[in-house]
């Protein structure tokens, strides 16, 4: 059997770690379940899985892995971070040379905090955003995911002009009516949220290019209406770059989009691979945090060297020149075998892409919000996802995510995926 170790550990975790897996969406759970496969090593764009399968992986770990698996300069960096100490709870120059570089990357950061995850980062500038304004709600926009803190773990109410539910047990209902849901590239709902709220809104969340039901770019001008109206009505504008951040560019989607937020929120790439977050923004905003502001915020392992000195590795990586459309390049390669393989076969695909990510949605006619991604054929992308590990290309276990593609992947990469796509949809079975 070519998964046999895998689902020998998946019983055992499951005796041991709360349903097997340390985050919900690494279970299968959403693509008709059955035994995650267990990763042993990964080099480039390739892993191999306990039972010695290789793979061609397009997870890239939900998105930071974009320079490939255990790229040798990040190593390197990684390796003389843990020689001289991973952890010291003392400023160090790393983290100096790091908030400069992404300063530098992207200038609406003016002032940078590093924490250890997106959720935090993002959680901070929530915070950030209220002891600024005096105000407490936030608009968010349907399906986008801003990590696990009570405030973004809130699904919309029935219209533009209800206050949210809690989408998670434990949260509070009181947390949830500070927060409005409006539909992604949907300027009239928002406008409507704002004339019913705005007084009470310290800030927009806004997921600049959405990664998080699916890969979806704002319809022109959108950007630029909600920062005009959300300054209007005196809330700030926070731009959850947790993906998109060096994804697209060799900065944020805000500099691909040239719109500039009030704050930002960063975490994944930066990292290299390992845990970081960061948040920063307009530094008269940003002084509202301790030691200089009333806002508190702090962490033991913030600016630990390691991700730092991995982080700054792997933006050296991403500085070099090419990268991006080489990127693209290899992504358009893809999308047209992907695209070619479905229509041979009649399979209604939609394919969203930018540069290097992109989403297959299955049995809808375009996806430019949460209701479209939604409304995609789940049975399909689950026969797809299976039917793609069997031919071993690893994807995302769930209809809503990207694949990934990294500067690892070769051309022959793609066309052996390709060649698996259309097996696939040689035998589609429905
Ligand atoms: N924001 C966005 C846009 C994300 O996609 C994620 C994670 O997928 C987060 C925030 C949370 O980041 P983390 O998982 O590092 O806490």
């Amino acid at each position: 059997m070519p998964f046999q170790q895998s689902e020998q550990l998946y019983q055992e975790a499951q005796e041991v770690i709360l349903g097997g897996v340390n985050s919900p969406s690494r279970s299968y759970k959403a693509v008709g379940g059955g035994a995650p496969v267990f990763m042993k090593k990964a080099k480039g764009a390739y892993f191999w899985d306990v039972d010695g399968n290789q793979y061609i992986d397009y997870l890239a770990a939900y998105g930071p892995i974009i320079t490939g698996h255990a790229h040798p300069h990040i190593t390197k960096a990684i390796q003389a971070a843990a020689e001289d100490g991973v952890l010291y709870g003392t400023p160090t120059i790393h983290e100096n040379t790091f908030a400069v570089m992404l300063r530098e990357a992207i200038p609406s950061m003016e002032r940078i905090r590093f924490v250890n995850s997106g959720t935090e980062a993002v959680m901070t500038t929530i915070r950030v955003a209220r002891a600024y304004t005096g105000r407490n709600k936030i608009i968010k926009f349907a399906g986008c995911y801003h990590g696990h803190s009570d405030l973004v773990l809130v699904a919309a109410g029935s219209g533009p002009s209800t206050l949210g539910n809690p989408d998670s047990a434990g949260v509070p209902e009181s947390i949830a009516k500070e927060v409005i849901t409006v539909p992604f590239n949907d300027i009239d709902s928002f406008q409507q949220a704002l004339e019913h709220w705005g007084h009470q809104v310290a800030g927009i969340l806004v997921e600049p290019i959405v990664g998080n039901f699916g890969i979806v770019q704002p319809e022109p001008q959108f950007l630029e209406k909600v920062n005009e109206l959300a300054h209007a009505a005196g809330a700030l504008v926070i731009y959850d770059e947790v993906i998109t951040a060096f994804r697209f560019m060799y900065g944020g989607a805000q500099n691909l989009l040239g719109v500039e937020p009030d704050l930002t929120a960063l975490g994944k790439i930066i990292g290299g691979g390992l845990p970081i977050g960061a948040y920063g923004g307009k530094r008269q905003i940003m002084e509202q945090v301790a030691p200089l502001g009333p806002a508190y915020q702090a962490g033991t392992m913030a600016g630990n060297p390691a991700s730092i000195r991995s982080g700054i590795a792997c933006l050296e990586v991403l500085q070099e020149k090419g990268i991006y459309d080489r990127l693209d390049m290899l992504g358009a390669m893809l999308e047209r075998g992907i695209m070619k393989a479905a229509d041979e076969d009649n399979i209604p695909v939609v394919i969203n892409r930018l540069k290097g990510a992109l989403t297959v949605y299955f049995d809808v006619t375009e996806v430019k919000n949460y209701k479209d991604a939604e409304s995609s054929n789940s049975e399909m992308f689950a026969y797809f996802f299976k039917a793609m590990l069997k031919q071993k290309i690893n994807l995302a276990p769930s209809k809503y995510e990207a694949l990934f593609l990294t500067i690892a992947h070769t051309e022959e990469d793609i066309r052996k995926t390709i060649s698996a796509v259309e097996h696939a949809f040689s035998e589609w079975p429905f």
